[in-house]
């Protein structure tokens, strides 16, 4: 199992809570698109062949580029790359830049999968979160995207938003229940140092419900969800039976994914070696080594060691509720998790943290919860 990620850095303004590497100014849009093309050919020359079975475009938004691009570059990715025919393709996109044109083309170019960032139903909130759509945005294009023929929808919530009461979030999962949705994310809010967000509310201007309100947020929208028939199979994710994100899955099952676009990560075995590398952050630099015919890295890929991947494998597999296959980890590192881990798992089953059942061990809802402080226990000493 392998992925396929595709940065599109650019937005049509910057939310106030967001720090990732995004452009509110789309000027550089043509040449990005085009050092794309580039990189995905030098890639494709330079790594071993194979079959990635998901493919996913994220951002920033994707769906800000003109029609037309988006399927560029998808066809770009299909002659450079071999796509699973049943491959999962996603594509990340915002309710303030969809129209039902830009989602017929999606869909005619093989895109199955529909991501959008709804974040809040409340219409204040989304105005102090600096969000650019209103809830009927999300509305009218869930709408034309299912007329257009997408039979899977995921939508992005986020709760502990200034103002935001549990009753806003409980309303906003069940509008997306009543329209049918397939799939929901739902993130609680970090308010990162240097955004507009964190000058709010260091100096006042906005304040953060508090944090047992922000639990309950956490507790009863998971309760909800799953009432409704949302499964919980990853810290913040839902899914309907049989719609969960392939393409998220195999990040959390340590599997291997090509990150093409600025800043994007990946992860893979080359020559038996398990390899990380990510490209440059800066756009002016990842658009001239493009140009240049140079993979635009931002440094030598680095091998990762074997008990730095065991402990890879256990972070990020534990995040999902069904934990760590017994069989799998042996497959991989041929050597049983219990032999390795033995203390760690003792100590996390001692506090009812930890499930050992069905030849797999998982972490419990409490130990969920705890996640950070139970993978500590993970750590060599
Ligand atoms: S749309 Fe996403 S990437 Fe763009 S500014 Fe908002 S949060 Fe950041």
């Amino acid at each position: 199992m392998a992925g396929l990620y595709v940065h599109i850095p650019f937005c049509k303004a910057k939310c106030r809570y967001c720090d990732f590497v995004s452009f509110p100014d789309c000027e550089s849009m043509g040449e990005y698109c085009a050092a794309l093309l580039k990189e995905m050919r030098l890639c494709a020359a330079a790594l071993p062949r194979q079959t990635y079975d998901t493919v996913f475009f994220g951002g920033g938004t994707p769906s800000i580029l003109p029609e037309g691009a988006i399927s560029l570059l998808l066809q770009s990715l299909r002659d450079s790359f071999e796509i699973a025919p049943t491959a999962e393709i996603t594509i990340e996109a915002n309710p303030g830049t969809l129209d039902a044109a830009k989602l017929h083309e999606y869909k005619a170019a093989g895109i199955n999968r529909l991501s959008m960032g709804l974040q809040s139903t409340n219409d204040v909130l989304l105005e102090t979160i600096g969000r650019i759509h209103r809830c009927t945005d999300f509305v009218q294009n869930y709408e034309s995207a299912r007329k257009a023929g997408f039979g899977n929808i995921s939508a992005d919530l986020m709760y502990g938003l200034p103002g935001q009461t549990v009753k806003d979030h409980l309303d906003a999962i069940e509008m997306l229940y009543r329209l049918g949705i397939d799939h929901i994310s739902a993130y609680s809010l970090i308010v990162e140092e240097g955004t507009p967000l964190y000058m709010d509310v260091t100096y006042g201007t906005e304040s953060l419900p508090t944090e047992e309100d922000v639990y309950l947020m956490h507790r009863r929208g998971m309760e909800f969800l799953e009432t409704l028939g949302y499964a919980r199979y990853e810290i913040s994710n839902y899914a309907k039976p049989g719609f969960a994100s392939r393409h998220n899955l195999n990040y959390w099952e340590n599997g291997q994914y090509l990150g093409l676009g600025l800043n994007s990560h990946s992860a893979m075995r080359v020559d038996g070696k398990w390899l990380r590398f990510a490209n440059t952050a800066r756009l002016q630099d990842y658009i001239r080594n493009c140009n240049l015919g140079q993979r635009p890295l931002a440094e030598a890929p680095q091998e990762i060691p074997r008990a730095e991947e065991m402990f890879e494998t256990i972070m990020l597999g534990l995040r999902k509720t069904s934990g760590i296959s017994e069989a799998a980890f042996r497959e991989r590192f041929g050597e049983d998790a219990k032999a390795v881990y033995g203390a760690a798992f003792a100590k996390l089953k001692k506090r009812g943290w930890l499930l050992e059942e069905d030849g797999a061990f998982r972490l419990t809802e409490e130990g969920l919860d705890f996640q950070n402080e139970a993978l500590l226990e993970f750590l060599p000493d």
